[in-house]
């Protein structure tokens, strides 16, 4: 077996070479171990292994040669020195926020949250005795009034679904050290190229890798992502007994996937910045909202904590539900469907999908009305793309 080492690489060069192990046939592609388990040569081995006494794998619950190649890579990425790859993105958040706490303990989300984070934070977190409180976490203030003396875990997504709302990562993070709690930010959105949560002081990050990373529409799959002390006393032990392990399979899908991933990122955002403003200026449209335009509402902070515009616009159309049904019904390269960061153009409308759990109330704070929709832009060509917008604005009344 060689492996790749670690070494000063750019990500793009880290994202085709990041942790590729190579089996004594020196494969050019990445190897799928498509095993439960291992063999060891001798009893006194097996013994060693389990003591910890000698390297190897032991059970692909815990660890496999094909997702420890994913976790290696996310790490080369990310700039994090350790991870666990996750059957999912909802794997990976619920398990990075229940590792570390207990009943009694207190967490603060910001409410803008992935339909099933939500669910985790307010509904499943208070049953097993972990108190929780949901604030507008683009007010920085409101992090602090909500802090108890019990609060273990800070919790956010940013750029949110599907408003796009961008919280001061490095401010709530400064927070959580005053106070000894730790940060975990869902890095979907952003992307682990256009925002670096670790070095803006995050102490944890996760992805859904279903969304850019697969980016193809294949399969689902999470990773999360911290330093190497807080997976040994939280994760390590949590994800071996629990199981929400990576399939092999998968885990070589999204090796794949990283391969192109810059490529994929760049392209789809240049064709986003594109229809964003196109869509600014449309008289049907009242109002968009894109990290890559200077009117997004924190886009000081963007200009502070992101290095790209992300591949979603969310926008508003002027006629509500009417109009936004139209749209969607009269849009022909661009699909309607809940998924997002994949290579074909996607559209949503969170009010009867995504987000048809919430009350009017909450989906009124989210800034959600009848007529917004979220466009997860692909890579197809930008001009038919900006011909399909606009043929079908052209149906809406
Ligand atoms: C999709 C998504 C998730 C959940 O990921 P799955 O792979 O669908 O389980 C979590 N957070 C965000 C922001 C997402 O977009």
């Amino acid at each position: 077996m060689t492996s790749e080492g670690k070494r000063n690489w750019k990500p793009q060069t880290a994202l085709v070479h990041g942790g590729t192990t190579r089996s004594a046939f020196g494969e050019t592609s990445e190897a799928i171990y498509l095993t439960q388990g291992f063999v060891y040569e001798t009893a006194e081995g097996a013994e060693a292994r389990f003591k910890g006494e000698e390297p190897g794998f032991i059970y692909s619950r815990y660890a496999n040669p094909t997702v420890d190649m994913f976790e290696k890579r996310m790490c080369a990425l990310e700039g994090a020195e350790d991870a666990r790859a996750m059957s999912s993105g909802m794997a990976a958040v619920s398990s990075a926020l229940l590792c570390g706490v207990k009943a009694g303990d207190h967490v603060v989300a910001a409410r803008a949250l992935f339909g099933s984070c939500r669910w985790v934070v307010e509904t499943l977190m208070p049953r097993y005795g972990i108190e929780t409180t949901l604030i507008d976490g683009t007010r920085t203030q409101e992090w602090e009034k909500a802090v108890r003396r019990n609060t273990k875990l800070f919790f956010l997504e940013s750029p949110t679904n599907p408003t796009l709302e961008v919280i001061d990562i490095a401010a709530v993070a400064k927070l959580a050290d005053q106070i000894g709690a730790k940060l975990v930010v869902d890095n979907v959105f952003a992307t682990p190229l256009q925002q670096k949560p670790l070095e803006l002081g995050a102490h944890v990050v996760v992805y859904s890798a279903t969304k850019h990373i697969d980016g193809q529409g294949r399969c689902l799959g999470g990773v999360i992502l911290s330093d190497k002390k807080w997976i040994d006393e939280n994760l390590h032990d949590y994800f071996r007994h629990t199981g929400p392990s990576l399939s092999p399979f998968n885990a070589w899908t999204l090796l794949k996937g990283l391969e192109t991933l810059p490529l994929r990122v760049r392209q789809q955002t240049e064709s986003a910045g594109k229809i964003a403003d196109f869509l600014a200026d449309h008289p049907k449209v009242g109002r968009v909202i894109y990290p890559g335009r200077a009117d997004h509402p924190q886009a000081d902070v963007i200009r502070r904590q992101m290095s790209g515009g992300s591949t979603l616009i969310c926008l508003e159309l002027k006629g509500a539900k009417k109009a936004a049904f139209a749209f969607q019904n009269a849009l022909e390269i661009i699909r309607i469907s809940n998924n997002l960061g994949d290579a074909k153009s996607l559209i949503t409308h969170p009010a009867t999908t995504t987000h048809k759990n919430l009350s009017d109330e909450a989906r009124a704070e989210l800034g959600i009305g009848p007529g917004t929709l979220r466009l997860s832009v692909g890579l197809e060509d930008i001009d038919d793309l900006l011909t399909d917008i606009d043929a079908a604005l052209g149906k809406v009344d």
